[in-house]
This record gives structure tokens, C-alpha cells and sequence, in this order.
């Protein structure tokens, strides 16, 4: 069966989605530990982020390189910080998020709330900066 982030790739539920290439997507995650928090994806569904071949593994980093110097442009935090555990979901993704403040809470278990209406406009935002 599908995972839930390669339905979100084929479309078939929604993300805020913040930048697509044929073999990557990125959108915020719906339950944000920062303003922002965005994961990146590789669409070809493997589990664990170390299974990935090299090529694949350093077009996934390099990809969310990308992601990442955008929303340093658009959100300005004091740098963005990356995570990888892959606990939930069985589809390989990095999490990156916005470091705002130096002893900001970054575990991935401290949600923050954000409204819909926040989240689409992050989603805008961020996506205009990335550059592919
Ligand atoms: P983990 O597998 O532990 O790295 O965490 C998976 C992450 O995916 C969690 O932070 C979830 O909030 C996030 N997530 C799960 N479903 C969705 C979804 N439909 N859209 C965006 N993010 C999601």
C-alpha cells in the first residue's frame, strides 16, 4: 500500500507544498515543531533514509539543501537545522527546521500550533525563495 507521503506526491491528498522536482517533494509538515518546519522527500518509496543508494541519498541532501537556503531567504530564523528519526512515517524524509531563537525546544515531539491560514501562507512564502 501506498505510503502517506507518496499519496501526498501522487496528489491524492493535499499538502502545503513548498517545491516539487521528478523525484522529490516538499511540503510543510502538518503538525509543525516551528513556524515553517518542512519535510523533503524522495518519491521513490523506501523506508529508511540509509537505504537510499548514494546517488539517491546525496540528490535527497542536495535537494533539501535547496529547500532549506529558501526558507533561510524567506523566514530568516538564525539558520535551519535538520532532522532525521522516520519513526511514523515508513518513507524515507529529512525535517528541516527553522532554528528562530538559540535555545529553541527542536525535539520533534514539541508541536506548535498553527492555523490553516498561517500554514498556506509559510507554504507561500517559502516556495517563492526556493530555488530548484
Ligand atoms: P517521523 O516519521 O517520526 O520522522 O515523523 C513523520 C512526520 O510526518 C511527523 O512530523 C508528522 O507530523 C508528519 N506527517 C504525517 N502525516 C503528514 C501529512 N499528511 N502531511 C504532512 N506531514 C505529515
Amino acid at each position: 500500500m501506498a505510503t502517506i507521503f507518496t499519496k501526498i506526491a501522487n496528489g491524492e491528498i493535499p499538502s502545503y507544498k513548498i517545491a516539487e522536482s521528478e523525484t522529490h517533494i516538499a511540503f510543510l509538515d502538518i503538525n509543525p515543531i516551528a513556524a515553517g518546519h518542512t519535510l523533503v522527500v524522495p518519491k521513490k518509496e523506501i523506508d529508511y533514509l540509509f537505504d537510499l543508494s548514494d546517488s539517491l541519498l546525496s540528490e535527497t541532501m542536495l535537494f533539501a539543501k535547496k529547500v532549506a537556503l529558501g526558507m533561510d531567504r524567506s523566514l530568516n530564523p538564525i539558520r535551519t537545522g535538520i532532522i532525521v528519526e522516520g519513526l511514523e512515517v515508513p518513507h524515507a524524509h529529512i525535517h528541516l527546521v527553522p532554528i528562530y531563537e538559540e535555545h529553541q525546544n527542536v525535539s520533534l515531539r514539541n508541536k506548535v500550533e498553527i492555523t490553516k491560514e498561517k500554514m498556506a501562507e509559510l507554504a507561500a512564502t517559502i516556495s517563492k525563495e526556493v530555488k530548484l
